[in-house]
């Protein structure tokens, strides 16, 4: 990978000399996607979603968050300042700013405040990580799945600054030494490149659900696709009211929380 970073500055040094950047991006190796492409068994959606139902999810309870980091290979650095992660507990209050209004204040006192609710990558239908990413390291799928390539990543640390969720994170430090035990079955990365939920876009490939899906015991976490109008996700929607995180910047967050 560190042949690939010195290409780039290399190639985007020609680029200043007028070469255009289309040839700079193909000069780079095979995209994630490729890796994981399509199989018989793979499950295939339009628009793929989450639901989440935070009144399910027991005091304490991190299978969701343990089986995802596991099979991913994200590092535990145990320090707050290097963490990095593709899910994880955040407060409603943090979560979810702005949602309050003089009705439901009362509610949110009672219920919400303080509750700990689930967050990762929104696999947002306009995301504003994609825009900025100068080297198309990160892009958006016809099925809606915001993805990584972690070969093409430079650590410019632009998507982090755009994403306003705080859904991505960078490896400051070589993290493979602080991965408990490597799946060899996943990539691992190196310092210096960003990375985040990819809604398990290697196990969809298999026929299987995501691993935070999988992992949670009072199926509090549901993923289907959006356009499928006999899908779980969209009988789950019909029939409760949900919320998405900070939907008025316009990103269109594909993850729902029933509350
Ligand atoms: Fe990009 Fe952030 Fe939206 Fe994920 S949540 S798609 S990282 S803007």
């Amino acid at each position: 990978m560190e042949k690939s970073r010195r290409e780039f500055l290399k190639i985007a040094g020609f680029s200043l000399l007028g070469i255009g950047v289309q040839p700079i991006i193909k000069a780079f190796g095979q995209s994630e996607d490729s890796k994981f492409s399509k199989r018989p068994e793979a499950l295939v959606g339009k628009r793929w979603a989450m639901v989440i139902d935070p009144k399910k999810c027991k005091d304490d309870c991190r299978d969701c968050i343990d089986a995802c980091h596991r099979i991913h290979n994200v590092p535990d650095f145990g320090n707050p300042k290097d963490e990095v992660k593709w899910i994880w507990n955040e407060p409603f209050e943090k979560a979810f700013p702005g949602q309050e209004h003089e009705y439901i204040e009362e509610y949110i006192e009672e219920e919400l405040k303080g509750k700990p609710f689930i967050v990762l990558c929104n696999h947002c239908e306009n995301p504003a990580c994609v825009r900025v990413c100068p080297t198309k390291a990160t892009w958006k799928r016809e099925d809606g799945i915001v993805m990584m390539d972690y070969h093409r990543c430079i650590g410019c640390r632009f998507c982090m600054a755009a994403c306003p969720f705080g859904a991505r994170s960078l490896n400051w430090r070589d993290p493979r030494p602080f991965i408990k035990e490597i799946n060899p079955k996943y990539p691992t990365r190196m310092r210096g490149v960003v990375e985040k939920c990819n809604f398990c876009a290697e196990r969809l490939a298999q026929g299987l659900q995501p691993a935070c899906v999988e992992a949670c015991k009072e199926k509090a976490l549901v993923f289907g696709d959006l356009e499928d109008p006999h899908s779980e996700v969209r009988e789950i929607l019909r029939s409760n009211h949900t919320i998405r995180r900070k939907p008025q910047l316009g990103t269109n967050p594909q993850v729902y929380y029933i509350v």
